[in-house]
């Protein structure tokens, strides 16, 4: 059985990331920049004032008050021909060009009306650069503003579209595919009659992959019989990324693992030191990735979490695909029932500059209600057997911790 950190570095060497696709700036949200983006503009591209008032030349306002003569306007998308003289000032706008001549703007404030048609009283003293961005101060043209890998978020889309990128190069998305195995499942439409229960795991997944807006195909549920599920789990290959729930434990009719091998995946680990979670196989396939979740409900998303979400982020092409992990203190005392990398719900805050985690009174790993309560997962080492109250912790946050 392979540790925690040993199954997540397997997964990240056999993980490749996805190849290119060129989108609309405004469908390439949430995607990995797939090249290196250069400026084909100096940012400003020209002296910006960044104040409404008047551009004046420093030297002619060092004893304010003082008395200048206007001599123009200046708009933001206006371009000033004209250049200030000594004695004279322009009214300016914000995101306006400077004038030539002036090397500082006053704003409105800090200015009066002159006795004298025309003239203007500056109340104050500027210095060289006062309230002025110079040209090319924030980027250069043919600057690297943009690394490949860069995730596309809202402050990134700005970037972009400054640097003339109406389209954009990204990397694909896995496609998903979802299946649930076991004999005992029936949709969330249905009534369960004796021994039967209700499909959840499917849509939790589903619900975890839409977070990266992912395309899933659910492909249902499929009984614990080898001929259905070879058939079902062949189809599911032509995705990306394929995740199965159940059927992967010891059990008699835990075929999923046999038909791997009988499907010639090639199948890297089948069991990982973490609870909850153990009977985890990781395996690949030409076109892709197919991981085999065990089918408790509390144990195919915490693998998910800290499994597939990372797999998921490497082959969207992402430059640091983890998980984002805290320093926490635990609010009540926590008991490690196993030998292994503990994973447990929890819910994390955030007071007085420190993380506080409440591990959750959960009823296991079918314990779904519970469960739905958490935003985080403590990480308990396989040695630790108690963490008193007050202890420091490591804290996986959940994608719930942010929404
Ligand atoms: P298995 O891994 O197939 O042995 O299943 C372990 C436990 O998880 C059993 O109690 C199953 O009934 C339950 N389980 C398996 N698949 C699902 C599912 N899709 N939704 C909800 N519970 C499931
Ligand atoms: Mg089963």
């Amino acid at each position: 059985m392979i540790s925690v950190a040993e199954a997540k570095s397997i997964i990240f060497q056999q993980t490749t990331v996805l190849g290119m696709e060129t989108l609309e700036l405004v469908h390439a949200f949430d995607r990995s920049l797939g090249e290196d983006v250069f400026s084909d503009i100096d940012m400003p591209p020209f002296h910006r004032s960044m104040m409404d008032g008047y551009a004046v030349r420093s030297a002619d306002v060092l004893n304010a008050p003082v008395t200048l003569r206007n001599v123009g306007f200046i708009a933001a998308g206006d371009f000033p021909e004209f250049r200030i003289h000594a004695g004279e000032t322009a009214k300016i706008m914000t995101g306006a060009p400077l004038p030539l001549g002036a090397d500082s703007v006053r704003e409105v404030e800090l200015v009066e009306s002159g006795a004298e048609e025309n003239s203007v009283v500056i109340l104050q003293a500027t210095k060289p650069g006062l309230h002025v961005v110079e040209k090319a101060s924030e980027i250069a043209r043919g600057q690297l503003v943009l690394s490949a890998g860069t995730m596309i978020n809202s402050a990134v889309s700005g970037v972009l579209a400054t640097v003339g990128k109406p389209s954009v190069v990204v990397h694909r998305k896995p496609t998903v595919a979802i299946l649930s195995t076991g004999d005992e499942l029936i949709p969330p439409s249905e009534n369960p009659v004796q021994g039967q229960i209700r499909n959840s795991n499917s849509y939790t997944l589903h619900a975890m992959c839409k977070r990266f807006g992912l395309e899933c195909t659910l492909l249902g549920i499929v009984k614990d019989q080898r001929q259905l599920l070879e058939e079902k789990i062949f189809e599911g290959l032509r995705a990306d990324l394929l995740l199965i729930t159940g059927g992967v434990s010891m059990g008699d009719l835990d075929f999923v693992r046999d038909i791997f091998k009988k499907l010639e995946l090639e199948i890297f680990f089948e069991k990982v030191k973490i609870k909850p979670g153990k009977p985890t196989v990781f395996a690949k396939h030409k076109n892709g990735l197919v991981f085999g979740l065990p089918g408790n409900p509390v144990s195919s998303s915490t693998v998910f979490e800290v499994l597939v979400r990372p797999a998921i982020l490497k082959m969207m092409g992402r430059i640091a695909p983890e998980n984002t992990l805290v320093v926490s203190e635990t609010t009540d005392v926590f008991y490690n029932r196993s030998n292994r990398e503990n994973y447990h719900p929890g819910i994390t805050s955030y007071k007085n500059e420190h993380f506080f985690t409440r591990p959750l009174k959960t009823k296991g790993s079918g314990d779904i209600a519970g469960f739905a309560k958490h935003n985080s997962l403590l990480i308990c080492p396989p040695e630790v057997i108690e963490l008193p109250a007050g202890s420091s912790c490591k804290v996986h946050l959940c994608d719930n911790y942010f929404s």
